[in-house]
């Protein structure tokens, strides 16, 4: 699990590596939507968007979804992969419902 920071181990961007490797080769390679090149960076730390009510307040509690931020090198564009998923997160265990 990353630390209090969020920045990843050296063994967790590996692990991250290796796993967006084989997404890359299972599905082809990945071209930036914006500038349509294929030089991407794991980003150093996991982050997580704050959560915001209706009425536009944001929600610093509860539950947060962790992201690994991935880069485009050429224009900056990012896109983000979720912890969990990648596996540097628990699953969220939900209390059944009543
Ligand atoms: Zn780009």
């Amino acid at each position: 699990m990353p630390d209090l920071d969020g920045k990843l181990t050296p063994t967790e961007a590996e692990m991250v590596r290796q796993k967006l490797a084989s997404f890359w080769k299972t599905y082809g390679a990945v071209a930036c939507p914006v500038c349509r090149e294929d030089n991407w960076q794991i980003g150093p730390a996991v982050v997580a968007p704050p959560k915001i009510t209706p009425g536009g307040v944001l929600v610093l509690h509860g539950v947060q979804f962790p992201y690994v931020p991935v880069m485009c090198l050429v224009c900056g564009h990012t896109i983000f992969f979720n912890g969990v998923h990648l596996g540097l997160f628990p699953p969220l265990k939900v209390p059944p419902s009543t």
